[in-house]
């Protein structure tokens, strides 16, 4: 490595805030940490697994809440306001991993820091004020069960900033977060949300309400090269406006992809009993019907943006005509939309506000209640059950009041407050036949993945409580040595996983915005002349895989076996209509799982071996007795 880095691109600071003494201090990241794990979720895993102790409980004390950048975040890279957030899943009990985009990261950058480690638990509740010179841990009484959009207004008023200007930056939690939901999330400068593993929960257990970071420092930049940095950022703008889910982002938003993914049988209706939409329907989940009849639009880019798919909107038509939020993702649309059988695109934004102001993960919300729809549809749950809520296929009211309950564990709230997973245990019957949810404890992303199994595989073995690697099976990608599908379809499925892991490993260190991918040598290249490094695109892999690795470590240490990574009964059914209908990973999975163990040089019990971990450099005391 040269003796240069880090010549550029990070402070080599953290701040290390401990809630249960008051305690404020800023520390040193070691140069060897950083060429190790670069940052993001790299340096989140190497906090988490060195500084948590074995057996903490998730929502005690002892878990930290771990925020990191990267080197690119606050940058000109496109979509670099990013932020990583770790800590022990409270949903899971193993590591959570959740990105969020918007400012949040450059802000925090700006103001001299590459991660913020939150330790402890206030006696009071309180909010953390960040700026170049100060940290300051300030009272939150007045925000008390405030919804996340109502915290980060009055905190913005408070301090003055009158609109939304962007010279402050805010996370905060809802409700959900406050009340120790175990899907709680952040919300990030309004509705950018860091929602997967529970995390806002994590921050809710310590008395945390918002982090309000008014940063705007020098990012570190390698001297003399600002030139060289400008091109490179130019030719990264070049290839990802030209990709085609930039061009789709760009143009259509993730609504564009709606409609395609339903004609491929990828969208899960009424959860995953169906996923073929009537016509009338899907005219109106048509990107371009909600972009030009829906909706009236401001754009509202992330920091550095070049594709500005998000916006602020206004219903134009139907019963939530009037309301004004954000713009929905298709997760939204399918998550709150086919879901649950609503097709007014107008009322699915609008949930998609309420539920952001609760401070809730769609994922797990949207699985939680179609499961409750069916449940009830199938006579499993009644009215009585629910507090005397009747919660029907399509009854808006009912969710939003199913949903509120939970968000202050009121009365039934109180268990389904736990998710997915753990619900399916407490209401017992067969409810275990319809849950969607991955046996880590939680529910996948919101596609109907039974028959996209690149998408659903990658998920099950996840040790992020998200998206672990990239769903490229049936594209190649001769940069990752990624062929065609080949005449082995088990091996093919496990080789993808196993080559797109670290890639998407790597740009979670990197932190920025996954729809302005570019190619690794490009992302490299840029690494380089912004840290004055001089990685190579293996070395770079080798280092999305070392973090996979100690992700697995960490999870292992805390007790996930071979057992966690598998799926629930209706995520292995074979779906009764559409295209996919009569196909299940089913037959084949325990053979691609063990493919998998062995091309990531794992045993046959999916513990990394000795070798793995010395050819990675990751060498711990522990490994005998986990073995
Ligand atoms: S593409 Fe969307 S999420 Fe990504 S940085 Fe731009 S506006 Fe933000």
């Amino acid at each position: 490595m040269n003796e240069a880095f880090p010549a550029g691109g990070y402070h080599k600071k953290l701040l290390r805030i401990n809630l249960t003494t008051g305690m404020i201090q800023s520390e040193e990241i070691p140069v060897e940490v950083l060429k190790s794990y670069i940052g993001g979720t790299g340096l989140g895993i190497y906090l988490l697994y060195s500084q948590v102790p074995t057996g903490a409980l998730p929502l005690g004390p002892e878990n930290n809440l771990i925020f990191a950048t990267g080197p690119f975040t606050g940058s000109l890279v496109p979509g670099s306001g990013t932020y990583s957030v770790m800590c022990k899943s409270p949903l899971t009990g193993y590591a959570a991993s959740a990105q969020a985009n918007g400012f949040f990261g450059a802000r925090l950058k700006a103001a001299g820091f590459d991660a913020l480690v939150v330790q402890g638990c206030s006696e009071e509740k309180v909010y953390l004020y960040i700026d170049s010179n100060t940290a300051v841990l300030k009272s939150s009484e007045f925000l008390n069960n405030k919804g996340a959009f109502e915290t980060d207004k009055k905190l913005r008023a408070r301090h003055n900033e009158k609109g939304y200007e962007q010279k402050i930056s805010i996370a905060c939690i809802g409700p959900a977060g406050e009340n120790q939901v175990r899907f709680a999330a952040i919300s990030s400068d309004r509705g950018h949300m860091a929602a997967s593993g529970g995390v806002g929960a994590v921050m809710g257990s310590k008395n945390l309400k918002a982090i309000v970071i008014s940063g705007d420092g020098p990012i570190p930049t390698a001297p003399g090269k600002k030139n060289e940095i400008k091109k490179e950022i130019f030719r990264w703008r070049e290839e990802s406006n030209a990709s085609g889910l930039g061009k789709t982002v760009h143009e259509k938003g993730t609504l564009g992809l709606f409609k395609p993914y339903h004609d491929k049988g990828w969208v899960p209706v009424k959860n995953m009993t169906t996923n073929q939409l009537p016509e009338d329907t899907l005219a109106k989940f048509d990107w371009e019907y909600i972009q030009n009849e829906v909706y009236e639009k401001v754009p509202r880019a992330c920091h550095t943006c070049t594709f500005t798919h998000c916006h602020t909107v206004r219903v134009k038509k139907g019963p939530s005509k009037g309301f004004i939020g954000e713009e929905i993702e298709y997760e939204i649309l399918a998550g709150y939309g086919s879901n649950w059988g609503i097709s007014d695109p107008g009322t699915i934004t609008m949930l998609n506000g309420f539920i952001d102001d609760l401070g809730m993960d769609a994922k797990e919300v949207s699985f939680l209640i179609s499961m409750l729809m069916e449940g009830r549809q199938k006579g499993l749950i009644g009215k009585d059950d629910l507090d005397g809520i009747d919660l029907t296929w399509g009854d808006v009211d009912a969710v939003k009041q199913l949903l509120e309950k939970i968000s202050l564990r009121k009365g039934m709230g109180d268990v389904l407050a736990d998710g997915v997973a753990r619900t399916v245990k407490a209401l017992g019957k067969e409810f275990d036949k319809i849950g969607v949810y991955v046996k880590q404890g939680n529910a996948p992303h919101v596609h109907d993945s039974r028959t996209r199994w690149g998408t659903l595989f990658t998920q099950i073995i996840s040790n992020t409580t998200s998206q672990e690697g990239m769903d490229m099976t049936g594209r190649g990608n001769p940069e990752l040595g990624i062929t065609k599908p080949t005449a082995d379809p088990d091996r093919y499925l496990a080789e993808v996983q196993t080559k797109t892991g670290p890639k998407r490993q790597f740009e979670e260190c990197l932190a920025f915005c996954y729809f302005q991918a570019c190619s690794l040598k490009q992302m490299v290249q840029t690494l380089n002349v912004i840290t004055g490094a001089d990685f190579s695109a293996e070395s770079c892999l080798k280092i999305g895989e070392r973090v996979i690795n100690l992700l697995r470590m960490y999870n292992i240490r805390e007790g996930l076996s071979m057992e966690d990574d598998s799926y629930s009964h209706r995520l292995g059914q074979s779906p009764t209509d559409g295209p996919g209908k009569g196909k299940s990973l089913n037959s084949t999975f325990n053979e691609v799982r063990q493919a998998y163990y062995e091309m990531m040089g794992w045993d046959n019990r999916g513990v990394p071996t000795a070798e793995t971990l010395e050819r990675l450099n990751l060498t711990f005391s522990h490994i005998e007795k986990v073995r």
